[in-house]
């Protein structure tokens, strides 16, 4: 479908999308790389998904990322949903193909396993037990990577413990669902403990946990990245831990995407980093 010089458009659809940080990572890579082509938000309610879905291949655009509160209901609209994207029941990448047909893929959780072994190139998801805090859409995501790619004991603490008995169901033996009574307990031994709540984002109260008994060695990762610095990412980083922030993730899952529209792997510069920084 793509002309080889012709002008690419892709973009983020989500409802709201203004405070995307997407546009800044797709379009300093489409300048980096001499290409011509630009990322541009595009607000759709949900009302109007399915119409935005419909006029993309009609545009002729490269592709989309999908966001809140469309990464589920998306799936049915695309022709063909690759098999993590439908294990996690979402998707976050939509590329036209050539014959106008749409796939549709789910970087998220990978992106998220990166950005941890860029922080510490020595862990591995079978380095030692995880604990995932959640069971949302992000959650699942991460899940199904760490599973994928080897983890062996997954811990699934979730406020609502039906959605973490889902996420047991769905993912196999190396995932338990956890009470959310019982998340401090679950921190005990782990190498890896990652939030993927809402709980410490800009506007929302801070995750209500201790953190007494993580190990010191443990990393600690939290999906979120406004804040930067979320007030668990600092209680962390207080006691020792290396802490990574959802910017990682964010940055990790694009690369394929821009791939995937555009024909070249991008890198994750000091550059890109510092103009997303900037943003804040
Ligand atoms: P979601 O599907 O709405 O899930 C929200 C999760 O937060 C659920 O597990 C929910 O538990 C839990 N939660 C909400 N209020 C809570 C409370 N008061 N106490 C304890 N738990 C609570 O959202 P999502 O799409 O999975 O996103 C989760 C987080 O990941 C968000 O902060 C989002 O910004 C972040 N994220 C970041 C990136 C990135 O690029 N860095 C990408 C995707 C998502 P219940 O099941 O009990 O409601």
């Amino acid at each position: 479908m793509a002309e080889p010089h012709a002008f690419g458009i892709a973009g983020l659809l989500g409802w709201p999308v203004a405070h995307s940080r997407s546009p800044v990572i797709h379009n300093y890579w489409l300048s980096r790389y001499g290409l011509q082509g630009r990322y541009v938000l595009f607000p759709v309610p949900p009302e109007r998904l399915a119409q935005a879905m419909h006029g993309l291949s009609a545009l002729r655009m490269r592709g989309c990322n999908v966001t809140t509160p469309h990464k589920q209901a998306v799936m049915p609209l695309i022709d063909h949903v690759d098999p993590l994207a439908r294990q996690i029941g979402a998707v976050n990448t939509v590329v036209v193909e050539d014959d106008g047909s749409l796939r549709g893929f789910n970087n998220d959780g990978n992106g998220f396993v990166q950005s941890i072994r860029d922080a510490k190139p020595d862990w591995c998801p079978d380095s030692g037990p995880i604990t995932v805090l959640g069971a949302g859409g992000a959650a699942r995501a991460v899940v199904a990577s760490l599973a994928a790619q080897g983890a062996r004991e997954i811990r699934v603490v979730n406020r609502t413990h039906e959605r973490a008995q889902e996420s047991q169901t769905l993912f196999g033996p190396a995932v338990s669902a956890v009470h959310w009574e019982q998340r401090e307990a679950a921190l005990q031994d782990v190498a890896l403990l990652a939030n993927a709540t809402n709980q410490g984002m800009a506007g929302k109260p801070p995750l209500d946990i201790r953190l007494d008994r993580l190990p010191a060695r443990a990393i600690v990762g939290d999906l979120i990245y406004t804040p930067p610095l979320t007030p668990l990412l600092a209680a962390a980083r207080a006691r020792g831990n290396l802490t990574v922030n959802g910017l990682g993730l964010l940055l990790n899952q694009a690369r394929p995407a821009f791939n995937a529209w555009f024909g070249v792997m991008p890198e994750i510069t000091p550059e890109l980093v510092r103009a997303i920084e900037a943003t804040f």
